[in-house]
Protein backbone atom coordinates (compact mmCIF):
# COMPACT_ATOMS: atom_id res chain seq x y z
CA UNK A 1 0.00 0.00 0.00
CA UNK A 2 1.17 3.85 -0.18
CA UNK A 3 1.11 5.64 2.81
CA UNK A 4 -1.43 8.51 1.68
CA UNK A 5 -0.83 10.91 4.61
CA UNK A 6 1.00 10.85 8.06
CA UNK A 7 -0.86 13.35 10.38
CA UNK A 8 -0.76 14.27 13.51
CA UNK A 9 -2.70 13.66 16.95
CA UNK A 10 -4.27 17.38 16.59
CA UNK A 11 -5.66 16.71 13.81
CA UNK A 12 -6.98 13.01 13.57
CA UNK A 13 -9.38 14.06 16.77
CA UNK A 14 -10.84 16.50 14.85
CA UNK A 15 -13.40 14.04 13.44
CA UNK A 16 -15.49 11.58 15.23
CA UNK A 17 -14.71 7.71 14.67
CA UNK A 18 -11.70 5.55 13.72
CA UNK A 19 -8.89 6.81 11.50
CA UNK A 20 -5.16 6.01 12.01
CA UNK A 21 -3.35 2.65 11.28
CA UNK A 22 0.44 2.64 13.05
CA UNK A 23 2.97 0.89 10.99
CA UNK A 24 5.53 -0.65 12.79
CA UNK A 25 8.69 -1.99 11.12
CA UNK A 26 10.35 -4.20 13.59
CA UNK A 27 13.60 -4.90 11.07
CA UNK A 28 14.70 -0.99 11.03
CA UNK A 29 12.85 0.21 14.35
CA UNK A 30 10.73 3.05 12.42
CA UNK A 31 7.21 3.53 12.12
CA UNK A 32 4.53 5.76 10.28
CA UNK A 33 0.85 6.49 11.59
CA UNK A 34 -1.22 6.57 8.39
CA UNK A 35 -4.60 8.31 7.81
CA UNK A 36 -6.96 5.04 6.24
CA UNK A 37 -10.44 6.54 6.95
CA UNK A 38 -11.25 5.14 3.49
CA UNK A 39 -11.17 1.62 5.27
CA UNK A 40 -12.91 2.52 8.39
CA UNK A 41 -15.42 4.44 6.24
CA UNK A 42 -16.40 0.82 4.59
CA UNK A 43 -15.31 -1.85 7.23
CA UNK A 44 -16.01 -0.33 10.29
CA UNK A 45 -12.25 -1.47 12.39
CA UNK A 46 -11.69 -4.83 13.55
CA UNK A 47 -11.48 -7.89 11.43
CA UNK A 48 -13.19 -5.94 8.50
CA UNK A 49 -9.92 -3.35 8.30
CA UNK A 50 -7.66 -6.11 9.41
CA UNK A 51 -8.39 -8.60 6.42
CA UNK A 52 -8.19 -5.85 4.00
CA UNK A 53 -4.87 -4.83 5.36
CA UNK A 54 -3.96 -8.09 5.17
CA UNK A 55 -4.72 -8.44 1.64
CA UNK A 56 -2.65 -4.92 0.33
CA UNK A 57 -0.38 -6.10 2.67
CA UNK A 58 0.36 -10.24 1.89
CA UNK A 59 3.16 -11.09 -0.58
CA UNK A 60 2.78 -14.35 -2.66
CA UNK A 61 4.55 -16.86 -1.27
CA UNK A 62 5.77 -15.30 2.72
CA UNK A 63 5.36 -17.87 5.46
CA UNK A 64 4.16 -17.03 8.99
CA UNK A 65 7.42 -16.94 10.83
CA UNK A 66 8.98 -14.90 7.66
CA UNK A 67 10.00 -11.22 8.41
CA UNK A 68 7.72 -9.85 5.84
CA UNK A 69 4.82 -11.51 7.27
CA UNK A 70 2.59 -8.68 8.99
CA UNK A 71 1.21 -9.33 12.16
CA UNK A 72 -2.34 -6.78 12.22
CA UNK A 73 -3.86 -5.87 15.59
CA UNK A 74 -7.72 -4.01 14.98
CA UNK A 75 -9.89 -2.41 17.64
CA UNK A 76 -13.38 -1.46 16.57
CA UNK A 77 -15.56 2.18 16.47
CA UNK A 78 -17.33 0.93 19.63
CA UNK A 79 -14.09 0.48 21.51
CA UNK A 80 -13.78 1.80 24.30
CA UNK A 81 -16.90 3.67 23.87
CA UNK A 82 -19.72 0.88 24.49
CA UNK A 83 -19.97 -1.91 27.44
CA UNK A 84 -18.41 -5.37 26.51
CA UNK A 85 -17.10 -3.84 23.24
CA UNK A 86 -13.91 -4.84 24.69
CA UNK A 87 -12.04 -7.59 21.67
CA UNK A 88 -9.21 -6.37 19.98
CA UNK A 89 -8.73 -8.88 16.63
CA UNK A 90 -4.99 -10.57 15.50
CA UNK A 91 -4.60 -11.22 11.95
CA UNK A 92 -1.68 -13.20 11.05
CA UNK A 93 -0.35 -16.22 9.41
CA UNK A 94 -0.32 -19.32 11.90
CA UNK A 95 2.65 -21.09 11.78
CA UNK A 96 0.39 -23.70 13.64
CA UNK A 97 -1.51 -24.94 10.59
CA UNK A 98 -0.56 -22.20 7.62
CA UNK A 99 -3.58 -20.84 7.38
CA UNK A 100 -5.79 -17.58 8.28
CA UNK A 101 -4.49 -16.99 11.99
CA UNK A 102 -7.32 -15.03 14.14
CA UNK A 103 -7.71 -14.58 17.68
CA UNK A 104 -9.08 -11.93 19.67
CA UNK A 105 -8.20 -10.92 23.28
CA UNK A 106 -9.97 -8.14 25.65
CA UNK A 107 -8.22 -6.90 28.83
CA UNK A 108 -7.22 -2.96 28.79
CA UNK A 109 -5.92 -3.26 25.06
CA UNK A 110 -8.92 -1.59 23.11
CA UNK A 111 -9.30 0.82 25.31
CA UNK A 112 -5.59 1.39 25.12
CA UNK A 113 -5.08 1.44 21.85
CA UNK A 114 -7.85 3.98 21.13
CA UNK A 115 -6.42 6.35 24.10
CA UNK A 116 -3.38 6.25 22.27
CA UNK A 117 -5.06 7.21 18.50
CA UNK A 118 -4.01 3.94 16.94
CA UNK A 119 -6.97 1.75 16.60
CA UNK A 120 -5.20 -0.65 14.20
CA UNK A 121 -1.17 -1.55 14.28
CA UNK A 122 0.42 -3.35 11.49
CA UNK A 123 3.38 -4.97 12.54
CA UNK A 124 5.87 -5.93 9.82
CA UNK A 125 9.90 -6.92 9.85
CA UNK A 126 12.14 -8.84 12.09
CA UNK A 127 14.67 -7.53 14.83
CA UNK A 128 18.19 -9.12 14.77
CA UNK A 129 17.82 -8.44 19.10
CA UNK A 130 15.25 -8.84 21.73
CA UNK A 131 13.10 -5.51 21.22
CA UNK A 132 9.83 -4.28 23.40
CA UNK A 133 7.24 -1.42 21.49
CA UNK A 134 6.33 1.31 23.43
CA UNK A 135 3.31 3.52 22.41
CA UNK A 136 2.51 6.58 24.66
CA UNK A 137 0.02 8.75 22.90
CA UNK A 138 2.33 9.62 19.85
CA UNK A 139 5.53 8.60 20.77
CA UNK A 140 6.73 5.58 19.78
CA UNK A 141 10.27 3.67 20.88
CA UNK A 142 11.75 0.98 20.34
CA UNK A 143 13.18 -0.51 23.39
CA UNK A 144 16.22 -3.37 24.01
CA UNK A 145 14.38 -6.35 25.27
CA UNK A 146 17.42 -8.27 25.83
CA UNK A 147 16.88 -8.64 29.94
CA UNK A 148 13.54 -9.66 29.27
CA UNK A 149 13.96 -12.00 26.96
CA UNK A 150 14.52 -16.02 28.20
CA UNK A 151 12.33 -15.23 31.64
CA UNK A 152 10.51 -18.01 32.96
CA UNK A 153 7.10 -16.25 33.29
CA UNK A 154 5.05 -14.29 30.80
CA UNK A 155 3.45 -12.69 34.69
CA UNK A 156 7.48 -11.56 35.76
CA UNK A 157 7.61 -9.90 32.38
CA UNK A 158 4.50 -8.16 32.82
CA UNK A 159 5.47 -7.03 36.36
CA UNK A 160 8.86 -5.36 34.94
CA UNK A 161 7.45 -3.77 32.19
CA UNK A 162 5.05 -2.25 34.40
CA UNK A 163 7.17 -0.71 36.96
CA UNK A 164 9.10 1.14 33.74
CA UNK A 165 6.84 2.03 31.67
CA UNK A 166 4.05 5.13 32.35
CA UNK A 167 0.40 4.89 31.83
CA UNK A 168 -0.66 3.34 35.16
CA UNK A 169 -4.43 2.55 34.67
CA UNK A 170 -5.12 3.35 31.09
CA UNK A 171 -2.41 0.96 29.54
CA UNK A 172 -2.45 -2.72 28.06
CA UNK A 173 0.96 -4.80 28.27
CA UNK A 174 0.72 -7.26 26.02
CA UNK A 175 3.59 -9.93 25.91
CA UNK A 176 5.23 -13.31 25.40
CA UNK A 177 6.48 -15.93 27.14
CA UNK A 178 9.49 -18.71 26.70
CA UNK A 179 6.69 -20.83 24.48
CA UNK A 180 7.23 -17.49 21.99
CA UNK A 181 10.57 -16.91 22.29
CA UNK A 182 11.23 -20.59 21.50
CA UNK A 183 9.24 -21.07 18.48
CA UNK A 184 5.98 -23.78 20.05
CA UNK A 185 3.85 -23.14 17.55
CA UNK A 186 0.99 -22.70 19.70
CA UNK A 187 2.41 -20.28 21.57
CA UNK A 188 -0.08 -17.58 22.79
CA UNK A 189 0.73 -13.93 23.10
CA UNK A 190 -0.87 -12.77 27.25
CA UNK A 191 -3.05 -9.28 27.39
CA UNK A 192 -3.25 -7.68 30.74
CA UNK A 193 -3.59 -10.04 33.43
CA UNK A 194 -5.92 -13.01 32.91
CA UNK A 195 -6.59 -12.50 28.66
CA UNK A 196 -4.71 -13.93 25.84
CA UNK A 197 -4.53 -14.00 22.52
CA UNK A 198 -4.41 -17.57 22.39
CA UNK A 199 -5.43 -19.82 19.75
CA UNK A 200 -3.00 -20.61 16.26
CA UNK A 201 0.26 -19.36 17.74
CA UNK A 202 0.74 -15.78 17.52
CA UNK A 203 3.22 -15.99 20.64
CA UNK A 204 5.37 -18.13 18.05
CA UNK A 205 5.24 -15.07 15.06
CA UNK A 206 6.55 -12.86 17.49
CA UNK A 207 9.14 -14.58 18.56
CA UNK A 208 10.46 -14.62 15.16
CA UNK A 209 10.06 -11.09 14.94
CA UNK A 210 11.91 -10.97 18.64
CA UNK A 211 9.33 -8.83 19.94
CA UNK A 212 8.73 -9.54 23.28
CA UNK A 213 5.98 -7.53 23.84
CA UNK A 214 4.04 -4.44 23.54
CA UNK A 215 2.96 -1.92 26.02
CA UNK A 216 0.57 1.17 24.89
CA UNK A 217 -1.31 3.73 26.11
CA UNK A 218 -2.58 7.26 25.90
CA UNK A 219 -4.92 10.49 27.33
CA UNK A 220 -6.66 11.25 24.04
CA UNK A 221 -10.72 11.57 24.70
CA UNK A 222 -13.05 10.10 22.46
CA UNK A 223 -15.60 12.78 21.40
CA UNK A 224 -19.19 12.07 20.49
CA UNK A 225 -20.80 14.11 17.70
CA UNK A 226 -24.26 14.44 20.45
CA UNK A 227 -23.42 13.16 23.84
CA UNK A 228 -27.18 13.14 24.39
CA UNK A 229 -27.82 10.69 21.86
CA UNK A 230 -24.76 8.14 23.24
CA UNK A 231 -25.16 8.36 26.93
CA UNK A 232 -29.39 7.51 25.97
CA UNK A 233 -27.71 4.77 24.36
CA UNK A 234 -25.16 3.68 26.12
CA UNK A 235 -27.32 3.45 29.27
CA UNK A 236 -30.02 1.32 27.05
CA UNK A 237 -27.22 -1.32 26.44
CA UNK A 238 -25.74 -1.33 30.26
CA UNK A 239 -28.96 -2.00 31.16
CA UNK A 240 -29.97 -4.86 28.81
CA UNK A 241 -26.59 -6.39 29.86
CA UNK A 242 -26.82 -6.11 33.35
CA UNK A 243 -30.41 -6.25 33.71
CA UNK A 244 -32.09 -9.13 31.38
CA UNK A 245 -29.98 -12.06 32.63
CA UNK A 246 -29.30 -12.73 28.82
CA UNK A 247 -24.87 -12.62 30.36
CA UNK A 248 -26.13 -13.11 33.83
CA UNK A 249 -24.29 -17.01 33.32
CA UNK A 250 -20.90 -15.26 32.54
CA UNK A 251 -20.82 -13.31 35.53
CA UNK A 252 -22.73 -16.25 37.77
CA UNK A 253 -20.37 -19.40 36.94
CA UNK A 254 -18.77 -18.28 33.97
CA UNK A 255 -18.21 -20.58 31.34
CA UNK A 256 -17.09 -23.02 33.57
CA UNK A 257 -20.81 -24.26 33.98
CA UNK A 258 -20.81 -26.44 30.75
CA UNK A 259 -18.42 -28.04 32.21
CA UNK A 260 -21.66 -30.54 34.30
CA UNK A 261 -24.08 -29.57 31.40
CA UNK A 262 -21.93 -30.69 28.57
CA UNK A 263 -21.25 -33.84 30.89
CA UNK A 264 -24.47 -34.74 31.25
CA UNK A 265 -25.57 -34.47 27.25
CA UNK A 266 -22.36 -36.94 26.73
CA UNK A 267 -20.76 -33.88 24.54
CA UNK A 268 -17.72 -33.25 26.91
CA UNK A 269 -14.36 -34.73 25.42
CA UNK A 270 -12.96 -37.26 27.71
CA UNK A 271 -9.35 -38.80 27.41
CA UNK A 272 -8.76 -37.74 23.83
CA UNK A 273 -12.14 -38.00 22.96
CA UNK A 274 -12.41 -41.43 23.84
CA UNK A 275 -15.13 -40.62 25.51
CA UNK A 276 -17.67 -37.91 26.54
CA UNK A 277 -18.39 -38.29 29.73
CA UNK A 278 -16.07 -38.20 32.27
CA UNK A 279 -16.58 -39.90 36.09
CA UNK A 280 -14.62 -37.08 37.51
CA UNK A 281 -16.65 -34.19 36.19
CA UNK A 282 -18.34 -33.15 39.79
CA UNK A 283 -14.93 -32.15 41.02
CA UNK A 284 -13.75 -29.88 38.13
CA UNK A 285 -16.89 -28.40 37.56
CA UNK A 286 -17.84 -24.82 38.02
CA UNK A 287 -19.79 -25.49 40.77
CA UNK A 288 -16.63 -26.82 42.40
CA UNK A 289 -14.25 -24.29 41.50
CA UNK A 290 -17.26 -21.76 42.62
CA UNK A 291 -17.42 -23.57 46.11
CA UNK A 292 -14.03 -23.93 46.61
CA UNK A 293 -11.41 -22.21 45.39
CA UNK A 294 -13.15 -18.81 43.48
CA UNK A 295 -12.27 -15.33 45.39
CA UNK A 296 -13.27 -12.88 42.66
CA UNK A 297 -14.35 -12.19 39.09
CA UNK A 298 -12.52 -9.29 36.74
CA UNK A 299 -13.53 -7.56 33.66
CA UNK A 300 -12.25 -6.22 30.43
CA UNK A 301 -11.57 -2.50 30.67
CA UNK A 302 -16.07 -1.45 29.96
CA UNK A 303 -17.34 -4.81 30.95
CA UNK A 304 -19.30 -4.91 33.64
CA UNK A 305 -19.95 -8.50 33.68
CA UNK A 306 -16.80 -10.03 35.18
CA UNK A 307 -16.89 -13.02 33.70
CA UNK A 308 -12.90 -13.71 34.47
CA UNK A 309 -13.39 -16.11 37.43
CA UNK A 310 -10.11 -16.11 39.63
CA UNK A 311 -9.30 -19.20 41.88
CA UNK A 312 -6.90 -18.86 45.06
CA UNK A 313 -4.32 -21.86 44.69
CA UNK A 314 -2.19 -22.26 48.11
CA UNK A 315 0.54 -24.63 48.08
CA UNK A 316 3.44 -25.30 49.83
CA UNK A 317 7.50 -24.13 48.86
CA UNK A 318 9.13 -24.81 52.03
CA UNK A 319 8.56 -27.84 55.22
CA UNK A 320 8.35 -25.00 57.80
CA UNK A 321 4.61 -24.58 56.61
CA UNK A 322 5.80 -22.14 54.02
CA UNK A 323 2.73 -21.26 51.79
CA UNK A 324 2.45 -19.38 48.20
CA UNK A 325 -0.86 -18.32 47.26
CA UNK A 326 -1.32 -18.13 43.68
CA UNK A 327 -4.25 -16.22 41.84
CA UNK A 328 -5.44 -18.20 38.44
CA UNK A 329 -8.10 -17.75 35.70
CA UNK A 330 -10.43 -20.71 34.86
CA UNK A 331 -12.91 -21.07 32.51
CA UNK A 332 -14.59 -24.10 30.36
CA UNK A 333 -11.95 -24.47 27.74
CA UNK A 334 -8.96 -24.80 30.19
CA UNK A 335 -10.94 -27.30 32.57
CA UNK A 336 -11.61 -29.51 29.47
CA UNK A 337 -8.07 -29.41 28.30
CA UNK A 338 -6.23 -29.80 31.31
CA UNK A 339 -8.48 -31.88 33.12
CA UNK A 340 -11.84 -34.17 31.53
CA UNK A 341 -9.01 -34.60 28.33
CA UNK A 342 -6.00 -35.50 30.13
CA UNK A 343 -8.75 -37.73 32.88
CA UNK A 344 -7.37 -35.03 35.66
CA UNK A 345 -9.89 -34.67 38.14
CA UNK A 346 -8.16 -33.24 40.79
CA UNK A 347 -9.25 -29.45 40.69
CA UNK A 348 -6.19 -28.30 42.57
CA UNK A 349 -3.97 -29.87 39.71
CA UNK A 350 -6.31 -28.42 37.04
CA UNK A 351 -5.09 -25.03 38.21
CA UNK A 352 -1.73 -25.81 38.59
CA UNK A 353 -1.52 -26.77 35.04
CA UNK A 354 -3.04 -23.98 33.73
CA UNK A 355 -0.40 -21.83 35.81
CA UNK A 356 2.17 -23.66 34.04
CA UNK A 357 0.46 -22.86 30.81
CA UNK A 358 -0.15 -19.27 31.60
CA UNK A 359 3.54 -18.87 32.61
CA UNK A 360 5.36 -20.51 29.61
CA UNK A 361 2.38 -18.87 27.49
CA UNK A 362 1.20 -20.95 25.32
CA UNK A 363 -2.76 -22.14 24.16
CA UNK A 364 -4.07 -24.12 26.79
CA UNK A 365 -6.55 -26.01 24.34
CA UNK A 366 -3.57 -26.94 22.10
CA UNK A 367 -1.13 -28.30 24.91
CA UNK A 368 -4.24 -29.95 26.36
CA UNK A 369 -4.83 -32.09 22.99
CA UNK A 370 -1.06 -32.64 22.36
CA UNK A 371 -0.64 -34.13 25.65
CA UNK A 372 -3.72 -36.29 25.69
CA UNK A 373 -2.31 -37.60 22.11
CA UNK A 374 0.48 -38.30 23.41
CA UNK A 375 -0.63 -40.31 26.59
CA UNK A 376 -2.70 -42.73 24.00
CA UNK A 377 0.28 -42.95 22.17
CA UNK A 378 2.13 -44.04 25.08
CA UNK A 379 -0.84 -46.66 25.88
CA UNK A 380 -0.99 -48.19 22.32
CA UNK A 381 2.64 -48.37 22.66
CA UNK A 382 3.03 -46.61 19.03
CA UNK A 383 5.65 -44.95 20.74
CA UNK A 384 7.75 -45.58 24.05
CA UNK A 385 9.52 -44.02 27.16
CA UNK A 386 12.57 -43.80 24.90
CA UNK A 387 10.71 -41.19 22.87
CA UNK A 388 9.28 -39.21 26.49
CA UNK A 389 12.84 -39.62 27.94
CA UNK A 390 11.71 -41.83 30.47
CA UNK A 391 8.52 -39.76 31.35
CA UNK A 392 5.28 -42.20 31.92
CA UNK A 393 1.90 -40.38 30.98
CA UNK A 394 -1.09 -41.62 32.51
CA UNK A 395 -4.48 -40.10 32.32
CA UNK A 396 -5.16 -38.45 35.49
CA UNK A 397 -1.43 -38.22 36.40
CA UNK A 398 -1.04 -34.13 36.84
CA UNK A 399 3.20 -34.54 38.15
CA UNK A 400 4.12 -36.30 34.74
CA UNK A 401 1.34 -33.61 32.44
CA UNK A 402 3.53 -30.79 34.43
CA UNK A 403 6.80 -31.88 33.59
CA UNK A 404 5.74 -32.73 29.97
CA UNK A 405 4.62 -29.16 29.63
CA UNK A 406 7.81 -27.80 30.90
CA UNK A 407 9.53 -30.51 28.37
CA UNK A 408 7.30 -29.10 25.28
CA UNK A 409 8.57 -25.87 25.83
CA UNK A 410 12.13 -26.98 26.37
CA UNK A 411 12.56 -29.27 23.18
CA UNK A 412 15.32 -31.42 24.35
CA UNK A 413 14.88 -33.66 21.81
CA UNK A 414 13.15 -34.68 18.01
CA UNK A 415 9.82 -36.25 19.95
CA UNK A 416 9.21 -33.18 22.31
CA UNK A 417 10.39 -30.65 19.49
CA UNK A 418 7.60 -32.29 17.62
CA UNK A 419 5.06 -31.86 20.44
CA UNK A 420 5.46 -28.12 20.64
CA UNK A 421 4.69 -27.84 16.28
CA UNK A 422 0.77 -29.43 17.22
CA UNK A 423 -0.79 -32.48 16.97
CA UNK A 424 -1.00 -32.74 13.00
CA UNK A 425 2.78 -32.46 12.42
CA UNK A 426 3.36 -34.65 15.65
CA UNK A 427 0.79 -37.38 13.94
CA UNK A 428 2.21 -37.26 10.79
CA UNK A 429 6.04 -38.11 12.05
CA UNK A 430 4.78 -40.75 14.59
CA UNK A 431 1.50 -41.93 13.58
CA UNK A 432 -2.12 -41.85 15.76
CA UNK A 433 -3.50 -39.43 13.25
CA UNK A 434 -7.24 -41.44 13.68
CA UNK A 435 -6.98 -40.01 17.00
CA UNK A 436 -5.01 -36.96 16.33
CA UNK A 437 -8.57 -34.35 17.56
CA UNK A 438 -8.38 -31.47 15.36
CA UNK A 439 -10.21 -30.04 12.79
CA UNK A 440 -8.35 -28.03 10.17
CA UNK A 441 -5.01 -28.17 11.95
CA UNK A 442 -6.57 -26.84 15.23
CA UNK A 443 -6.78 -28.56 18.36
CA UNK A 444 -10.23 -28.83 19.04
CA UNK A 445 -11.85 -27.04 21.95
CA UNK A 446 -13.92 -28.90 24.74
CA UNK A 447 -17.11 -29.72 22.62
CA UNK A 448 -18.57 -33.17 20.46
CA UNK A 449 -21.77 -32.38 20.75
CA UNK A 450 -22.80 -33.36 16.58
CA UNK A 451 -22.74 -32.11 13.12
CA UNK A 452 -23.15 -28.34 13.44
CA UNK A 453 -19.97 -28.60 15.64
CA UNK A 454 -17.78 -30.40 13.06
CA UNK A 455 -18.79 -28.27 10.19
CA UNK A 456 -18.03 -25.19 12.23
CA UNK A 457 -15.16 -26.06 13.18
CA UNK A 458 -13.98 -27.70 9.60
CA UNK A 459 -15.83 -24.67 7.89
CA UNK A 460 -15.40 -22.50 10.18
CA UNK A 461 -12.82 -19.38 8.48
CA UNK A 462 -10.39 -20.03 11.89
CA UNK A 463 -11.60 -23.14 12.87
CA UNK A 464 -12.93 -22.09 16.59
CA UNK A 465 -15.82 -22.59 17.68
CA UNK A 466 -16.88 -18.88 18.39
CA UNK A 467 -16.99 -17.40 14.89
CA UNK A 468 -20.01 -20.07 14.29
CA UNK A 469 -22.96 -21.81 16.01
CA UNK A 470 -22.05 -25.20 15.56
CA UNK A 471 -22.31 -26.40 19.15
CA UNK A 472 -25.60 -24.25 19.84
CA UNK A 473 -26.81 -25.55 16.57
CA UNK A 474 -26.62 -29.19 18.01
CA UNK A 475 -28.19 -28.36 21.02
CA UNK A 476 -31.40 -26.96 19.18
CA UNK A 477 -30.87 -30.13 17.31
CA UNK A 478 -31.23 -32.00 20.34
CA UNK A 479 -33.89 -30.90 21.87
CA UNK A 480 -36.18 -30.10 18.26
CA UNK A 481 -35.38 -32.18 14.99
CA UNK A 482 -33.11 -30.21 12.79
CA UNK A 483 -32.60 -31.23 9.43
CA UNK A 484 -29.05 -30.86 8.04
CA UNK A 485 -30.00 -28.35 5.45
CA UNK A 486 -30.72 -26.12 8.42
CA UNK A 487 -28.10 -26.87 10.73
CA UNK A 488 -26.15 -25.82 7.61
CA UNK A 489 -28.08 -22.47 7.31
CA UNK A 490 -28.04 -21.35 10.93
CA UNK A 491 -24.28 -21.91 10.75
CA UNK A 492 -24.22 -19.58 7.52
CA UNK A 493 -26.75 -16.93 9.16
CA UNK A 494 -23.91 -17.23 12.52
CA UNK A 495 -21.15 -16.63 10.64
CA UNK A 496 -22.25 -13.50 8.71
CA UNK A 497 -23.44 -12.21 12.31
CA UNK A 498 -20.32 -12.68 14.23
CA UNK A 499 -18.01 -11.32 11.34
CA UNK A 500 -20.20 -8.35 11.23
CA UNK A 501 -19.46 -8.05 15.29
CA UNK A 502 -15.71 -9.12 15.15
CA UNK A 503 -15.14 -5.91 12.81
CA UNK A 504 -17.05 -3.90 16.15
CA UNK A 505 -14.90 -5.96 18.33
CA UNK A 506 -17.63 -6.80 20.38
CA UNK A 507 -17.15 -10.04 22.99
CA UNK A 508 -18.86 -12.40 21.66
CA UNK A 509 -20.44 -13.30 24.73
CA UNK A 510 -22.56 -10.01 24.19
CA UNK A 511 -23.81 -11.11 20.60
CA UNK A 512 -27.70 -11.56 21.68
CA UNK A 513 -27.18 -7.61 23.45
CA UNK A 514 -26.35 -6.11 20.13
CA UNK A 515 -28.56 -7.54 17.61
CA UNK A 516 -29.14 -5.14 14.52
CA UNK A 517 -30.73 -2.84 15.46
CA UNK A 518 -29.11 -2.12 18.38
CA UNK A 519 -25.92 -2.01 16.80
CA UNK A 520 -27.48 0.68 14.38
CA UNK A 521 -28.96 2.35 17.00
CA UNK A 522 -25.26 2.55 18.95
CA UNK A 523 -23.20 3.07 15.64
CA UNK A 524 -25.83 6.51 14.93
CA UNK A 525 -25.38 7.79 18.31
CA UNK A 526 -21.69 8.25 17.26
CA UNK A 527 -22.35 9.83 13.93
CA UNK A 528 -21.86 6.56 12.21
CA UNK A 529 -25.09 5.62 9.78
CA UNK A 530 -25.45 1.91 8.29
CA UNK A 531 -28.07 0.32 7.46
CA UNK A 532 -29.16 -3.69 8.67
CA UNK A 533 -28.41 -4.63 4.53
CA UNK A 534 -25.04 -2.75 4.90
CA UNK A 535 -24.20 -4.63 8.03
CA UNK A 536 -25.21 -7.74 6.55
CA UNK A 537 -23.35 -7.37 3.90
CA UNK A 538 -20.10 -5.79 6.01
CA UNK A 539 -20.06 -9.55 7.73
CA UNK A 540 -20.74 -11.41 4.43
CA UNK A 541 -17.72 -9.70 2.64
CA UNK A 542 -15.92 -10.17 5.47
CA UNK A 543 -15.68 -13.71 5.71
CA UNK A 544 -15.36 -13.99 1.74
CA UNK A 545 -12.39 -12.10 2.04
CA UNK A 546 -10.88 -14.08 4.36
CA UNK A 547 -11.16 -17.59 2.70
CA UNK A 548 -9.57 -15.58 -0.24
CA UNK A 549 -6.90 -15.44 2.05
CA UNK A 550 -7.09 -18.53 3.48
CA UNK A 551 -7.03 -20.16 0.10
CA UNK A 552 -3.85 -18.05 -1.04
CA UNK A 553 -2.03 -19.54 2.39
CA UNK A 554 -2.92 -22.96 1.06
CA UNK A 555 -6.17 -24.14 2.64
CA UNK A 556 -8.04 -26.26 0.03
CA UNK A 557 -11.55 -28.42 0.63
CA UNK A 558 -10.04 -31.23 -1.08
CA UNK A 559 -7.41 -31.54 1.91
CA UNK A 560 -9.80 -31.27 4.83
CA UNK A 561 -9.32 -34.03 7.22
CA UNK A 562 -11.46 -35.61 9.09
CA UNK A 563 -9.90 -37.69 11.77
CA UNK A 564 -11.57 -40.82 12.82
CA UNK A 565 -11.95 -40.11 16.45
CA UNK A 566 -15.05 -38.19 15.47
CA UNK A 567 -16.90 -41.45 14.21
CA UNK A 568 -15.87 -43.73 16.62
CA UNK A 569 -17.15 -41.57 20.23
CA UNK A 570 -21.15 -41.30 20.50
CA UNK A 571 -22.03 -37.30 20.24
CA UNK A 572 -24.67 -35.54 22.04
CA UNK A 573 -26.45 -35.98 19.01
CA UNK A 574 -25.35 -39.09 18.51
CA UNK A 575 -22.81 -41.67 16.74
CA UNK A 576 -21.86 -39.47 13.30
CA UNK A 577 -21.29 -40.96 10.26
CA UNK A 578 -18.71 -39.79 8.16
CA UNK A 579 -20.81 -39.95 4.91
CA UNK A 580 -23.05 -37.47 6.85
CA UNK A 581 -20.33 -34.75 7.75
CA UNK A 582 -18.56 -34.88 3.83
CA UNK A 583 -22.17 -34.41 2.54
CA UNK A 584 -22.96 -31.74 4.83
CA UNK A 585 -19.26 -29.83 4.10
CA UNK A 586 -20.52 -30.36 0.23
CA UNK A 587 -23.74 -28.46 0.75
CA UNK A 588 -22.66 -25.96 3.24
CA UNK A 589 -19.15 -25.02 0.46
CA UNK A 590 -22.15 -24.71 -2.11
CA UNK A 591 -24.36 -22.29 -0.37
CA UNK A 592 -21.91 -20.42 0.74
CA UNK A 593 -20.18 -20.58 -3.13
CA UNK A 594 -16.90 -21.17 -2.09
S1 LIG B 1 -18.03 -10.82 29.15
FE1 LIG B 1 -16.01 -11.45 29.89
S2 LIG B 1 -14.68 -11.65 28.04
FE2 LIG B 1 -16.53 -10.47 27.50
S3 LIG B 1 -15.93 -8.36 27.76
FE3 LIG B 1 -16.89 -8.98 29.69
S4 LIG B 1 -15.21 -9.69 31.00
FE4 LIG B 1 -14.40 -9.57 28.89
Amino acid sequence: MTAEKVITTTEKYAIPGLTNVLYLDMTDRSYSIVDRRDLYEKYLGGSGVAVNLMLEEYKEGTGPLDPEMPVILSTGPLSGVYPTCTKTVALFRSPLNGELGESYAGGHLAMSMRFAGCETIVIKGASKYPLYVSVHNDKVRFRDASSIWNLSSTIDVGKIIRDVEPGAGRRSIIRIGPAGEKGVKYASVNVDTYRHFGRLGLGAVFGAKKLKAIVISGDQEIRSPDHTAYKKQYKKLYDTIVKTGLMEKYHNLGTSENVLVLNELRGLPTRNLQGTSFEGAETISGEHFADNYLIRRVSCAGCPIGCIHVAMLKRPFSKAHEYETLNISYDFELIYALGSNLGVEDPKAVLELIDACEKTGVDIISMGVVLAWATEMLQKKKISTEETLGLELNWGDAAAYLRAIELVVRAPNEFYAALGKGVVYASKKYGGEEFAIHLGGLEIPGYHTGLGNILGLTMGVRHSHLDNAGYSADQKAFNKEMSDEEIIDMLIKEDDLRCMLNSLTICLFARNVYTYENVIEALAAIGIRKTEEELKELGRDTLKKKYELKKKFGFSFENLALPKRFFETASTTGMLEEERVKKALELYRKKRGL
